[in-house]
């Protein structure tokens, strides 16, 4: 195992692309710089309050002595290290933002591993160039959700950066959490999280906007050939985009199948490898809503609603097409390109509905009972996690209809009623009646339901109650919620199987949150 300390850290990006080396960290644009180096700066006591040893095992890095511990905190910096924020710009709320960057994470330099590397990159370490008018810094709240949750995440199998360490700083910083004046301090902290790259749609559309043409072309030619080495022959860039709009597609179905709700879909915060990425004001779905943002900023217009974000990840999509369309002669290619996502996206779609479902194949006359599947639990509005879980052991008699609102209803947070009752029966029995047609045995048909369906959520109420105790100095559910979502779909935890509590339904941080952290 190699240390942070003593480790010689490369720092290819840094290298390759120009540059501001001047340090200095007041806001200002950086044309023609894809990043402006960065220190982090010094935190009064830092503390390690969770170190991922699974991910050190991986990348093989050793757990941190004192001396690590300050490097973490962004309290050193070696030798090796060429510490920057990168330059990237963005759409938010489908507005064009222009000039963005990491306002608040500074890549300390990368880190190599069985042939691949991976960036160091260190959030709430203070201001950087492109912090604009705010502090660089990240609160416990956000810095346990991140660390938590993208943990969470990698462990359900959806494609996610990762963390690495949460470190309190001992400092406090002042946030206004709700956006109505009354400013409070909070305990600062800092996550170092770990990806291949961090780079976002936001990096391309950045030196598009700039007119900045070779950084462009020499941009999109270091991540097919870093990234997307299987990558070759003519026409590199076009394969390339094909496969971002491919892994896009993968990624929101992904979501779909555990219900994740990502809040702030900009296209700064994109993957250009199809990760989730930036947790902020995220959320699993309790209730089934597809209409359920948990970001309060964006309420008026919900754009970034659970059952939006596909055609959300088409847009975002667009974006990254306008951003590399100087590189080809026409648009003609990119476009075609484009087109194929509502493809893409609708047989990955089935299929994974499918598995969760339990079905050997999905049919196309199967592709109505999954689409009346959804309708009629956005009417239930189901425990979305408890209720596949009900139906993995859906009663064999289906006809005796009070036995089977039993059997769900520890999933209901309103029990359904008249009509609504009858149509959540009638697609039961239709839904059992093809289970039982299924090819493979029931058994089987379980255990794909079991592989596919988490029964283990981080729910923001329980996130909220372990934060809650960590600001009082104890760990013991944090610790907890650490341990079970590693094992997501096993009934180890089923102390945690349980719906939303009445109490945090309207309470901030258990359902909705802003983005001030
Ligand atoms: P987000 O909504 O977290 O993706 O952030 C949007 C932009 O605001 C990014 O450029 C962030 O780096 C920046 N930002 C968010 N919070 C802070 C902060 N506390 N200090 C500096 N920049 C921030
Ligand atoms: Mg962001």
């Amino acid at each position: 195992m190699q240390s942070l300390k003593d480790y010689i850290y490369k720092n290819e990006f840094t290298s390759k692309f120009p540059g501001d080396d001047s340090g200095d960290l007041s806001p200002r644009q950086t044309p023609g710089a894809l990043y402006s180096k960065a220190v982090p700066t010094p935190v009064s006591k830092p503390e390690l309050l969770a170190w991922t040893e699974t991910l050190a095992e991986d990348l093989n890095i050793a757990y941190p002595t004192d001396e690590d511990l300050e490097i973490l905190a962004g309290n050193k910096i070696t030798a090796s290290m060429h510490p920057y924020a990168a330059c990237y710009a963005g759409h938010q709320f489908g507005n064009w933002a222009g000039q963005l960057g990491d306002g608040r994470a500074i890549t300390l330099g990368e880190w190599e591993n069985k042939g691949k590397t991976y960036e160091l990159q260190l959030k709430g370490a203070g201001p950087t160039a492109y912090s604009r008018s705010a502090d660089g810094r990240a609160v416990l709240r956000s810095s346990v959700r991140e660390y938590l949750m993208s943990e969470a995440m990698h462990h359900l199998g959806v494609p996610t950066t990762r963390a690495l360490s949460l470190v309190y700083t001992g400092d406090k910083i002042l946030r206004d959490m709700f956006y109505d004046g009354n400013a409070a301090y909070e305990p600062g902290a800092t996550v170092m999280r770990v990806s291949e790259s961090f780079l976002r749609f936001g990096n391309f559309e950045i030196l598009a906007a700039r007119k900045e043409r070779e950084n462009l072309e020499n941009l999109v030619h270091w991540t097919i050939d870093k990234f997307y080495p299987h990558i070759t022959g003519e026409n590199k860039i076009i394969s390339w985009f094909k496969e971002v709009i491919e892994r896009t597609a993968h990624l929101m179905v992904e979501w779909h199948r555990v219900g994740f709700v990502h809040g702030v879909m900009n296209t700064d915060n994109m993957s250009i490898l199809g990760q989730t990425i930036d947790y902020g004001p995220f959320s699993f779905l309790d209730d089934y809503d597809p209409g359920f943002t948990p970001n309060t900023t964006d309420l008026p217009g919900r754009r970034y609603a659970f059952g939006n974000q596909p055609s959300i990840g088409l847009w975002n999509l667009s974006r990254l097409a306008t951003a590399i369309n100087p590189l080809f002669e026409d648009s003609a290619k990119l476009e075609e390109a484009l087109n194929t996502y509502e493809n893409i996206f609708w047989n990955k779609y089935y299929q994974m509905m499918g598995e969760k479902l339990g079905l050997d194949e999905v049919k196309e006359e199967d592709k109505m009972l999954i689409s009346n599947f959804e309708e009629i639990l956005a009417k239930v509005k189901p425990d979305m996690t408890i209720f596949y879980q009900l139906l993995i052991d859906i009663p064999e008699d289906i006809s005796e209809e009070e036995k089977i609102m039993n059997h769900f209803g520890e999933c209901f947070y309103t029990e359904p009623q008249d009509e609504v009752k009858t149509t959540f029966l009638d697609l039961l029995k239709t839904y059992s009646e093809r289970r039982k047609a299924n090819k493979i045995s029931a058994s089987e048909s379980k255990e794909l339901m079991r592989k596919t369906n988490p029964r283990f959520i981080l729910r923001n109420y329980l996130l909220h109650q372990a934060i809650e105790e960590l600001e009082q100095g104890k760990n013991e559910l944090f610790e907890k919620l650490r341990t079970a979502l590693k094992d997501p779909y096993s009934d180890k935890f089923d102390e945690f199987l349980k719906k939303r509590p009445n109490w945090a339904t309207k309470k901030a941080g258990c359902s909705m949150l802003s983005c001030s952290s």
